[in-house]
């Protein structure tokens, strides 16, 4: 059997390994601290709820009592108001997320996995991977001991153990931050509905989060130019730091008043990076480990669980089909990027110009090539994705499973296209054999891919359509000689086909 050694317990290590253990793989993780332990990036993405869901952890989490947090809440851009909006206008599945507490919700999820058959080893730092040539071959953990693995996966967060070995990290000249966060007891909230919202307002020098937790406790942090905040924090020390931004803010100072602050501030370096390669022979880089954007729409926690979905399909896929390896690391690179890429370009959307709310929503629909209302748009994007699109999964599939239809019947309608009677592929798109993300694994498979867009896969029946797409054939010709020429009832290729010529139309992708 595999024997994969994840390095890290955060969310992504913790769910990684929860899905390599169903996969059927022998899992360890090694973390150096010992859980509990602290950590900022408390407010999560709906997105993310999909993913603890899938891995069987989200009742546990859900019974946790954490803050519901049903959208978001800013005090940015050129409007005098702030202005909120909910994950309910966009995502029906799940209308709203948790604000949690990050010590109980990683450790939850970390039992998790002990609980699938994961064996966790805390208090254990690992000190280095351990390469042969350009293959991972195992750790050597802070004791010396090495500890030989057929795959190794880097969940170590912004400790980033193999990225800092190999040399892969490129720092994003934009986004070079501090951040200083405590946390407040008996703060006052927004008032309801959004008395579960984060808060974010802009102010002079950066930014600042409200994040109401449980127990009226509150995490309050300010973002701010690296050197300016270096500099003020060396000349007047941190909490005189910390109360001077506070009163340069109009709302938080307000919601803040007199609360109490349990426990110290924390500075820390907030830059975002990339790694240049987030997989290689054995070895794979989830989570912080792998890239960080800036924490505005506080996507860290998606981007790792996300990730480990990847990350876990690559390592299987790595274990079952050696061939597929070297295409599968490059599939989840474009997988990986993409995500990460998106709310990078909406943190820079919004640091880089003082717009009307809807400008933000317009500029977004840009960004995400989303023909989805702007508003609609927006908050798609800023809830996250899951790691392939629902409304997808029946080009992927060829047909849709019953939970995914209810998903996409759960959607707000988007304004449907008319299928071309001669559908066309769309110039500058091709259709090509690579790996592509299944159920557990990356697949050999379709995708359809053009440059400045996500790669769009396709099941090999509706690859046969977009094959034929030249503009010369009636689409019930196309469905006739698909079904003749793979043997199959005209009624049986007809549905299937028919749908993805919506989708792939919607998508404009058909024209
Ligand atoms: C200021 C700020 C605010 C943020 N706000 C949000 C937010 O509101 N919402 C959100 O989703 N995200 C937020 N984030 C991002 C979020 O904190 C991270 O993206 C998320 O924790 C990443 O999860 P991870 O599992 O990759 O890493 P981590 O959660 O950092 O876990 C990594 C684990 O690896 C262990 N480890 C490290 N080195 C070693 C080693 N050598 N050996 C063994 N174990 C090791 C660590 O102890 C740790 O437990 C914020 C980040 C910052 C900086």
């Amino acid at each position: 059997m595999s024997h994969v050694v994840v390095i890290g317990g955060g969310p992504a290590g913790s769910t990684v390994a929860t899905l390599l253990r169903r996969a059927g793989i022998d899992v360890a993780i090694y973390e150096r601290a010992t859980f509990p332990r602290a950590h900022v990036g408390e407010s999560l993405l709906p997105a993310t709820l999909a993913i603890l869901d899938e891995i069987g952890v989200l009742d546990a989490v859900a019974a946790e009592g954490f803050t519901v947090k049903a959208g978001a809440t800013m005090a940015w851009g050129n409007t005098s108001e702030p202005w909120s909006w909910y994950f309910r206008e966009t995502n029906q599945r799940y209308p709203t997320s948790f604000q949690v507490w990050r010590p109980r919700f990683d450790q939850i999820l970390l039992d998790h996995s002990r609980a699938c058959g994961a064996r966790v080893y805390e208090n254990t730092p690992v000190r280095r991977v351990v390469f042969d040539d350009d293959r991972a071959i195992g750790v050597e953990l802070q004791s010396g001991e090495t500890i030989i693995a057929d795959a190794v996966v880097d969940a170590s967060g912004q400790q980033s153990l193999i990225a800092n070995q190999k040399n892969l990290k490129v720092w994003d000249d934009f986004f070079k931050n501090l951040a200083v966060y405590g946390y407040f007891e008996n703060c006052d909230h927004l008032d309801a509905p959004d008395d579960g919202n984060i808060f974010i307002e802009s102010f002079e020098h950066g930014w600042v989060w409200k994040i109401p937790l449980a127990d009226r406790r509150s995490s309050v942090g300010f973002v701010v130019d690296r050197d300016f905040g270096a500099a003020e924090i060396r000349k007047r020390g941190v909490d005189s730091f910390f109360a001077d931004q506070l009163s340069a803010t109009h709302r938080t100072k307000a919601l803040i008043g007199d609360a109490h602050r349990t426990g110290d501030l924390n500075v820390t370096r907030d830059w975002s990076y990339v790694a240049r390669e987030m997989a290689g022979p054995g070895f794979t880089l989830v989570g912080d480990a792998a890239c960080f954007v800036d924490p505005l729409f506080s996507t860290g926690v998606h981007l790792a669980v996300s990730g480990a979905h990847l990350a876990s399909a690559l390592v299987v896929t790595e274990h079952d089909d050696p061939d597929l390896a070297a295409e599968a690391r490059t599939t989840y690179e474009r997988l990986y990027r993409t995500q990460y890429d998106h709310f990078h370009e909406l943190a820079r959307l919004f640091y880089a110009g003082n717009r009307g709310v809807d400008s933000y929503f317009w500029e977004t629909r840009r960004i995400t090539k989303d023909d989805r209302p702007p508003r609609q748009a927006f908050i798609r994007a800023v809830s996250g994705q899951a790691a392939i699109g629902y409304e997808r999964s029946v080009l992927a599939h060829g047909e849709l499973p019953e939970a995914l239809t209810r998903a996409i019947e759960e959607q707000p309608a988007v304004e449907t296209k008319p299928t071309p009677d001669r559908p066309r592929l769309a110039d500058g798109l091709e259709l090509i054999r690579t790996a592509v993300l299944g159920a557990d694994r990356f697949e050999r498979g379709y995708v359809v891919r053009g440059r400045e867009r996500e790669d769009v896969p396709v099941s090999p029946l509706i690859a046969h359509l977009v094959h034929r797409a030249d503009g010369s054939k009636t689409l019930a010709d196309h469905i006739e000689n698909i079904a003749r020429d793979n043997g199959i009832t005209i009624d049986a290729a007809a549905a299937p086909l028919e749908r993805a010529a919506e989708l792939l139309t919607r998508d404009n992708v058909f024209v």
